[in-house]
């Protein structure tokens, strides 16, 4: 039994896909339609419209291609953390588009990156890091290169 927790279990999963079982799998949704899109949601697909049971999720494998990636050197406006036992975004941070071999694209916090080797293409995954405060471990998701 795992002793920590996800930050944002609503939008992944501890556990892969049977395609990428060795890192973390997002919680995305399908449309009868065929889209596939992150977050899960069941307001309404923006191809078709459809909503509701229409809307089905579906576990994302955690693996896809960088699209474009920034590095943050200073933070004009920093947000809210969403709880104090969470760590805030310190400065410099890379976030980056990752088109997921599922389909959707997302944007997020890379870790293990260096700005000047980053090139749109590489493949990157899936990792949960800690960012918990205190003594409970909080893990959130970020994507990292893969080896
Ligand atoms: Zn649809």
């Amino acid at each position: 039994m795992s002793q920590s927790a996800l930050l944002k279990p609503a939008l992944y999963a501890e556990q892969g896909t049977e395609k990428v079982p060795d890192h973390p799998a997002l919680n995305g949704g399908r449309c009868a339609c065929g889209h596939v899109f992150f977050p899960m949601q069941t307001y309404g697909c923006e191809v078709c419209g459809r909503h509701g049971d229409a809307l089905q999720p579906v576990r994302l494998s955690g693996r896809g291609k960088l699209v474009a990636s920034s590095t943050v050197h200073m933070h004009a406006a920093r947000a809210p953390a969403p709880n104090a036992e969470v760590k805030p975004h310190e400065a410099p941070f890379t976030i980056g588009s990752i088109a997921l071999e599922d389909g959707p694209t997302v944007r997020t916090v890379l870790v293990g990156v260096d700005e000047k080797t980053l090139k749109p293409g590489q493949t990157m995954v899936t990792t949960l890091v800690p960012v918990g405060t205190g003594a409970k471990a909080i893990l959130d998701l970020r994507f990292t290169p893969a080896t």
